[in-house]
C-alpha cells in the first residue's frame, strides 16, 4: 500500500523520476541522488513500510537478492575498495527517508565515513543481562 505523502512511494509510481538500476515483483533499486561515494545506491522495498521494524518480511527477504544483484553490478562497473550495506531505523540511527530502503555504499580506503566503531571489550554481566532481555522479547 502507498503512503501518498512518502518520497519513495511516488518514485516507485514514476510521479518522481529516479536513476532506476532494477526493479521486481517486491523491490525497486535505484541511485541515491545525495551519493557519499560514486556507486552510492538504494535498494528500497515497493511496499510502503517505514523501515525494518515495520517491513513484511517476504518483502525483506526479496531484498537481500537485489542488494546482491546491484552491490555485484557496482563492483565489477566501479572497482571500489569495500562496500557496507547499512540500513537505518529512525533518526537516532540516521533515517531520514520513512520507507524501507537498504544503502549499497561504496567505500574506500582512508574515505573518512563514519561508519566503523573499534572493539572495546564488553563487560559480560552487562551482555549477559541485556542478552536476557532481548531473549525474553524473541519469538
Ligand atoms: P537514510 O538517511 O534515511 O538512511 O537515507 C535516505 C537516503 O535517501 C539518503 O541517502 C538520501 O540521499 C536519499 N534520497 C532522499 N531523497 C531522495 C530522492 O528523491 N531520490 C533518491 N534517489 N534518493 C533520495
Ligand atoms: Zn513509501
Amino acid at each position: 500500500m502507498a503512503d501518498t505523502d512518502c518520497i519513495f512511494c511516488k518514485i516507485i509510481a514514476g510521479e518522481i523520476p529516479s536513476f532506476k538500476l532494477y526493479e521486481d515483483e517486491r523491490t525497486f533499486a535505484m541511485m541515491d541522488i545525495n551519493p557519499f561515494n560514486d556507486g552510492h545506491c538504494l535498494v528500497i522495498t515497493k511496499a510502503h513500510a517505514v523501515n525494518l521494524l515495520d517491513a513484511d518480511a517476504a518483502d525483506l527477504a526479496a531484498v537481500l537478492p537485489t542488494v546482491q544483484k546491484v552491490a555485484r553490478a557496482v563492483e565489477t562497473a566501479l572497482e571500489p575498495e569495500g562496500i557496507n550495506i547499512i540500513q537505518a531505523n529512525d533518526p537516532a540511527a540516521g533515517q531520514t527517508v520513512f520507507h524501507y530502503h537498504c544503502h549499497v555504499f561504496p567505500r574506500l580506503l582512508n574515505d573518512g565515513a563514519l561508519l566503523n566503531w573499534g572493539h572495546t571489550p564488553g563487560d559480560m554481566a552487562r551482555v549477559e543481562e541485556i542478552y536476557n532481555r532481548i531473549m525474553a522479547e524473541m519469538n
